[in-house]
């Protein structure tokens, strides 16, 4: 039994991945049906994320065909059975670690670690009774990379859907789903960074201008912003930072520890995914700071790490996957609809479905500057 209060279309487009190393689709494919446990979201927005160019060019393995996209924020038009958490009509936003519930990280109030998350969703593309629900009209499956967002409508487990209250605007919020989920994990979570705190951000694209406006937000005193463009680096002064590196033209480790009276910061983001500005990031951490790895890099990826260094300095190293999204979402809204986070700062451009494909290979040549997302109804 599912319950609906329209009449919802039989298909819609969406942006299919046919084979890693290809450029997306937009394809019309049948509207998935929530099953028990479930919601169909229409999609207001969904984020152009790096996340998802890492699948597109097969540096993430992840099966296909397959739909890509997973930070949205929608309205709820049907339930499967067994929700009660919300209601046909809500307005909503979902973070694109979509816990289980019930696993053994989930149990230890983890859910950022979901066993089930990664072994179904991440590795198979699946829901967790192991199928998708997106298909084409002739019946073959089309893996779901999250909730397969980059689409007209979604499905989306009901433990990930976080009620948005009206004043906040709803096209703008789904950046709520990845951008700032993983900036909010970073900073206050592995990073926890605390009022008079100095911390640098290698990389400030998408999630890195994020993890500038929060850990302001959160009180810090120093904020250094690191990339290689000079527009970046301008928007993420606009967001908070206080001072910006362009590592292009200087050595970044020695301009942060020069900016820090030569200690170096109290925690250090790296948000790229590079070896190479992973040991940058390592660089300037202070003795006894925290580096936070945040950037997904290429599977085979490593970088170098001076043990003694590390050892010596009390070094920690943390890696940020996401936030808690039981225990952050809710706290994660709050702060937007206090205007406390600021999405449509990070925002820098709004597109249409149709103009996704080509939104990505900008987002591969760097010129993306803050965060863009797909507008599905402009
Ligand atoms: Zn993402
Ligand atoms: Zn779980």
């Amino acid at each position: 039994m599912v319950s609906e209060a329209e009449a919802l279309p039989r298909t819609m487009r969406a942006a299919v991945l046919e084979r890693a190393g290809e450029r997306l689709r937009i394809e019309t494919i049948p509207v998935p049906v929530p099953r028990a446990g479930e919601v169909l979201l229409r999609v207001e927005a969904c984020g152009v994320c790096h996340t998802d160019l890492h699948v597109i060019r097969g540096e993430v393995a992840f099966p296909t065909p397959a739909v890509v996209g997973h930070e949205v924020s929608g309205t709820v038009v049907q339930v499967g059975p067994g929700v009660d958490s919300v209601a046909v009509g809500q307005a909503v936003v979902s973070p694109f670690i979509m816990p289980c519930g019930t696993c053994w990280a989930c149990r230890q109030g983890r859910d950022d670690l979901c066993e089930r998350f990664f072994q179904l969703n991440r590795l198979r593309g699946t829901l967790y009774d192991g199928e998708t629900r997106l298909h084409r009209a002739d019946g073959s499956p089309l893996a779901m990379y999250s909730m397969g967002g980059m689409a007209e409508y979604c499905v989306v487990p009901a433990t990930s859907v976080f009620p948005l209250p009206s004043a906040v605007p709803l096209a703008d919020s789904a950046i709520l789903g990845c951008a700032v989920f993983t900036a909010y994990g970073a900073v206050r979570r592995a990073g926890d960074v605390r009022p008079g705190a100095r911390v640098a951000v290698v990389a400030v694209g998408g999630v890195g201008s994020t993890v500038v406006q929060l850990a302001r937000m959160l009180g810090a005193l120093e904020v250094i912003a690191v990339d290689v463009r000079e527009e970046k680096l301008a928007a993420a002064r606009r967001l908070g930072a206080t001072d910006v590196v362009n590592s292009a033209q200087e050595d970044p480790v020695r301009a942060v520890r020069e900016r820090t009276g030569g200690r170096g910061v109290d925690v250090a983001f790296e948000v790229l995914g590079r070896p190479e500005t992973f040991a940058q990031a390592l660089g300037m951490v202070r003795d006894g700071g925290t580096l936070v790895a945040v950037g997904i890099a290429p599977g085979d990826a490593s970088a170098p790490v001076p043990i003694t260094h590390v050892v010596r300095r009390g070094i920690r190293i943390v890696g940020s996957f996401g936030a808690r999204a039981g225990a952050d979402m809710p706290t994660i809204v709050d702060l937007t609809a206090a205007q406390r986070i600021r999405p449509s700062e990070i925002i820098t451009e709004r597109v249409r479905l149709e103009d996704v494909p080509e939104a990505y290979e900008r987002l591969a040549r760097g010129q993306i500057v803050g965060r863009a997302v797909a507008v599905m109804r402009p």
